[in-house]
């Protein structure tokens, strides 16, 4: 842990002084060198990523929301149609509509999708469309909330008031730049307090999907609210030193150092921010441990430890993650998996995980999102000026470099973002795809991914419009990962009827 830490002050060391060299020396920046520092810093940042992993490459807390089954209801295992081929055939005169009988083989995928389908009761079909629904609303409510919240700080000089304070205490920049941060944090968490108070706890409850009262709710909150005011400060005192060395390549650095910091954060959270949450504990030896670990080795994965954690502590969601840093990697099931699931749905899932892994999807989501937070912070670079020559005036924002600009900076942010929305959910989906492809592969258990895909899309609309899809979802629907989890046994129906 020490050695990681060591890794990377030298790395922001090194950064910062290519970076104030390069500004004091030139005094602008030509594009030829701005790109060459660029692609050196992703290339610092890409040995670092290599060189603090060693040779546990981490999927990172990413995989912590895309798990291959997220939400299951508490009624996930009362469905009791028995998993099996045999499902299939019964189905298929009842399923007509959309039932494609097959001219060849025994097995007939789409009667078996539909089979798996029509397992969910209309009710509870209902109860998730309306749930995941109610999502694409609160994507726009947030948004314009995020929205409101920065027309706040600014229109109303709160903004402007925080800074002067900040000035007041302290005469050193970086100083100023963190007392701002910690106010900011405060200020915008109590404002956004009501949408994460419904979002995050009664709507939650309203679709049985939390277990926490609202004492350990709020404490939880609390906590979060604490880590924010720990590492906010450290991030904006980066970020505006950035602005106020590079005062015309802002927006490159700004980028750059975004996604160094992006990246730590991602290496950190799953070691120093989720035991803050929830308790990590060694798996219980026995056929569960013994199968997940053996799928790791099978696959490339030098594992030592299972772990198990309490998320039924939060909420009745499943979900299963692999992650670690600096030669340290684990494998992480929540109890909801270990206690609602049949070993193949486990075995399904925790595959699908090790797909991340070995497909090195950190890696992957670590450019793409270099490549979104450089347009991002294009974006940035054309709209503040901009915003600023027609209101900075009224809300007293001096420039870039004035920390209280930071409202409008997240707001301009967000709107990139918000557009962007599907974009990012399809980059996502593509990966979750193939991981999905790489968990059938690897478990070899199409049965118990198809449970894995029913029971999460309990909470999770099992039947959405193409369009819908590309929009809003970043992971493959229900019905896209049944079928094909359906298509996979179809192809290997010998081995499987070898196996049983
Ligand atoms: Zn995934």
């Amino acid at each position: 842990m020490k050695l990681f830490g060591n890794c990377l002050n030298q790395l922001l060391q090194q950064g910062f002084e290519v970076m104030s060299k390069n500004t004091r020396q030139t005094g602008k920046v030509g594009i030829p060198r701005t790109a060459l520092y660029l692609f050196l810093s992703s290339l610092a940042l890409l040995l670092f990523v290599n060189a603090s992993m060693g040779s546990a490459r981490a999927t990172s807390s990413v995989s912590m929301q895309e798990t291959g089954a997220e939400a299951v209801p508490a009624s996930a295992e009362s469905v009791d149609v028995e998993p099996g081929g045999a499902q299939g055939e019964e189905v298929t005169a009842i399923e007509s509509e959309s039932v494609r009988p097959q001219a060849e083989g025994p097995f007939d995928v789409e009667a078996a999708t539909q089979a798996y389908m029509s397992r969910l009761s209309p009710e509870q079909k209902a109860r998730s469309d309306a749930y995941f629904e109610g999502g694409y609303w609160l994507l726009l409510w947030g948004f314009l909330y995020g929205i409101g919240v920065a027309w706040l700080l600014l229109g109303t000089g709160l903004s402007v008031r925080m800074r002067d304070l900040a000035e007041r205490l302290t005469k050193r920049l970086p100083l100023q730049t963190a007392l701002y941060a910690a106010q900011y944090v405060i200020v915008t968490a109590l404002l956004g307090f009501p949408l994460t108070l419904y979002t995050g706890f009664f709507r939650e409850h309203q679709y049985e999907l939390a277990t926490q009262t609202f004492g350990p709710w709020l404490r939880e909150q609390m906590i979060g609210l604490a880590v924010g005011i720990v590492i906010m400060p450290i991030v904006l005192v980066i970020m505006y030193g950035v602005l106020r060395r590079a005062p015309r390549t802002w927006w490159v650095w700004g980028a750059a150092v975004s996604i160094v910091l992006a990246a730590i954060l991602i290496l950190l959270g799953p070691v120093y921010l989720d035991p803050l949450f929830n308790t990590y504990e060694p798996l219980e030896e026995g056929p569960v441990q013994e199968s997940i670990l053996s799928l790791a080795r099978a696959n490339g994965i030098n594992v030592d430890n299972v772990y198990q954690f309490d998320a039924s502590r939060q909420s009745t969601r499943v979900s299963a993650n692999v992650s670690g840093f600096a030669g340290t990697m684990s494998i992480r099931l929540n109890d909801n998996l270990l206690n609602r699931m049949e070993l193949p749905a486990i075995e399904a899932v925790m595959a699908h995980e090790m797909g991340h892994y070995v497909l090195n999807h950190i890696y992957e989501m670590l450019i793409y999102f270099a490549v979104i937070l450089l347009g991002g912070f294009a974006f940035l670079r054309w709209s503040f000026d901009r915003v600023l020559g027609r209101w900075g005036a009224r809300w007293g924002v001096r420039g870039i470099t004035d920390v209280a600009g930071l409202p409008l900076l997240v707001a301009l942010l967000s709107i990139y973002m918000f557009v962007l929305t599907p974009v990012l959910n399809t980059i996502i989906r593509t990966n979750e795809a193939e991981s999905d492809i790489f968990g059938l592969n690897a478990a070899r258990q199409p049965d118990g991914f198809a449970e894995a895909a029913l029971s999460l899309s309990e909470y999770r609309k099992l039947d959405p419009g193409p369009i819908e899809e590309w929009l809003f979802f970043d992971h493959p629907s229900g019905r896209a990962r049944i079928h094909m989890a359906m298509q996979w046994k179809a192809e290997h129906l010998e081995e499987l009827g070898a196996r049983d």
